[in-house]
This record gives C-alpha cells, structure tokens and sequence, in this order.
C-alpha cells in the first residue's frame, strides 16, 4: 500500500516528496476530509491512546508506566506535537494500575494538560502498586493546577468533536442499551458465569466513541464478569468499527460475549512483547464474525508464530524497543485509514455501505 501515501501526499498538495515527508519522522496527511486522528502509541503492554478531534481538541486515554526516564510521556508528546497540538484538553484515566496511570506525573511535567477524568476511588487498597500509582495521581491533582472530574456510566464527556460516552465505571454499567444496541446476544448462551474479579480491572472506566457514523470501543482492562453483564443477555453497545482490544488482548477479558457481539471491522491490541497478546484472548478476536484485520503494537512472544498476526499488522517486531505507533484516521462518513510508522505503509478501510 505504499502507492497509496504517495499518491495521498500529492492529493494533499504539500508538494513534498515522500522521501522527504518520511524522513521528517512525521506520519501522512489525514484524508481530504477533516479527520479525528487517533494515536496508538507503544507503552510497551501498557495503554496510551490519543485522540485529536479536525478542531484540535484532544482527550488521551491512560498515560503508559512510570519509571524509565519518561520514556512514555516523551512518546506521548512525540504523539501530541505529529497531531500539531501544544495542550493536551482531557486525560481520561481508566483505572489505578501502573501501566495505564503510572506515566501521570512525567507526562503531566512534560505537556499541559487541563483535566484529569477517573472513575474515583482507588478500589485495590490490598495492593502496594495500585496504592503507589493511585497516591502518585492524587499527589498530582493536589498541585491544583488541573481540573479533576469523576465519571459515571451514561455520561458524555465534555469534549467537543466527538461523543465519548461512559459505558463503565468503578464496576457500574449503562442500565440501557445505546442508540444501535439492544439486540439478544448469541454468544451468552453457553458462555459459562466468569469468576469475580476483584482487581482495579473490573473498575476500568470504558467508552464508546463516536465519531459521525464511526463507533470506536475502549473499555481499558475491563474483565469477562463485567464483559457478561454489559453484553448478556442484550448488547447494550451494539456494533462498533474499531475495538481497542480490552486488557492489551490477554486474559481474563476480550470474551466471545463482548467481541463477537460487537463484531469489530478493525481491532487493535496494545499489547508489549511479553505483556497481552494471549494466544486464547488473540483467537477469539480472530474468529470475531467480520473482521477485517487486527493490528498489533508489538509481535507477541508468547503467541508465536501461530497467534500472530502478519509482519504488515505489526508496528514492533522482535528485537530492540522502537517504539514504533499505530495511527488511525478517521472520517465522519465512517471510512478510516491506518498507518504503520515502522512500515510507513497505510492502509485503507472504506465507509460501511448502508
Ligand atoms: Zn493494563
């Protein structure tokens, strides 16, 4: 698909050549149409999504580890100035685990930010880590220098340009199924009851984000008994375009109940080389009725070669940490490109014909 960034940067008019574009390190221009630009940036197993609405207003979903000399809020910034942004508006954080709220003070020390979203209280309080992380955060928001909100389910965020709205929180769920929802879901029928889970994870605040006829899922590290309860015996989501796969695509989340439910055309897994990317939460999206591709962030060493999927779908391979992003592009009309910043290569998903 190398023909097709060349033939978008003429269309754009840049007048640069694509050698040229390239070696800048900067990724191809979105489509015609003002597009939401949506970063995967490689957190190495932990999350880190950023979202920039045509206008520039931008919500980022958790912040990656602490630790490693800011390596992932020097990312994240990488990230915010590609998308030709100075401030980041919304940091949404999902839940109180080091590789989705651990980077909140480097980041927050390396770009502006105006508020911090969570679901609330840190609910692991028999875990050092997620005590560590969460007093960090709280440490932060007591500088006063940020706005802080709490969110519940069936709240839309304040952001403008695109709906995000809150499906879980702190173990609540929506009660109702949203505007496409409210089918029967077949896959509850010999699902078995999940265990309970009783981590930050079943905590995660999830959204649903909409832009035009785009439907975009993240619901963080969200766990099957949560998976069963939104999606049985009713889809309350419905179908949706683009599944950030739950839990960096390991177990016990990413259920048959949720993912095939949902039927994604495009999924893509945050997961590092030797974090998420389970062969068992890797088969199911696979098997997910029609799916187009999944990408990976990374080549996952415990899936190997079978539990993979081709070189092309993959932004790191194995060998050195590069760092390398997925991004998506986006129009309102539901059609959506993504580019791989290792390959450089882009490709096309067309607009759903109905
Ligand atoms: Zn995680």
């Amino acid at each position: 698909m190398r023909g097709f960034f060349a033939k978008g940067m003429f269309a754009a008019g840049l007048g640069l050549l694509p050698g040229l574009f390239a070696g800048a390190g900067l990724s191809p221009a979105p489509p015609a149409q003002r597009a939401l630009q949506i970063y995967f940036v490689d957190v190495e197993g932990g999350q880190s999504t950023l979202f920039v609405t045509p206008d520039a207003k931008s919500l980022l979903i958790d912040t990656g580890w602490p630790g490693n000399n800011g390596r992932d809020a020097n990312r994240i910034a990488a990230a915010a100035k590609d998308a030709g942004i100075k401030k980041i508006d919304f940091v949404l954080i999902t839940h109180y685990h080091d590789d989705h709220v651990g980077g909140a003070p480097q980041l927050a020390a390396k770009i502006p930010v105006g508020t911090f979203i969570d679901h609330g209280e840190n609910r692991e309080t028999n875990d050092e880590g997620a005590k560590r992380v969460f007093r960090a955060y709280q440490q932060l928001l007591a500088t006063g220098k940020y706005k802080h909100t709490t969110a519940k389910p069936g709240e839309v965020l304040p952001i403008t340009g695109m709906q995000v709205r809150v499906v879980t929180a702190d173990g609540e769920l929506i009660e109702r199924p949203l505007p496409g929802g409210g089918k029967e879901n077949s896959s509850c029928a010999n699902a078995a009851k999940p265990p309970v889970d009783v981590t930050e994870n079943p905590r995660s605040l999830g959204t649903l984000i909409t832009f035009g006829k785009l439907r975009i899922l993240d619901l963080g590290d969200l766990t099957s008994d949560k998976e069963m309860e939104l999606m049985c015996p009713m889809n309350k989501i419905g179908v949706v375009d683009i599944y950030v796969a739950s839990h960096h695509g390991s177990l016990p989340s990413g259920s048959p109940v949720l993912v095939h439910a949902i039927a994604p055309r495009v999924a893509i897994m945050d997961n590092g080389a030797k974090k998420g990317g389970s062969p068992t939460a890797w088969d199911v999206i696979e098997k997910s009725p029609g799916l187009q591709d999944l990408w990976q962030l990374h080549y996952s060493e415990e899936g190997g070669s079978e539990h993979n999927a081709a070189a092309q779908f993959l932004a790191n391979l194995q060998g050195p940490d590069a760092g390398n992003y997925l991004k998506v592009s986006a129009a309102a009309d539901g059609s959506f490109e993504v580019f791989n910043s290792r390959t450089r290569d882009t490709k096309k998903y067309e607009a759903k014909k109905n």
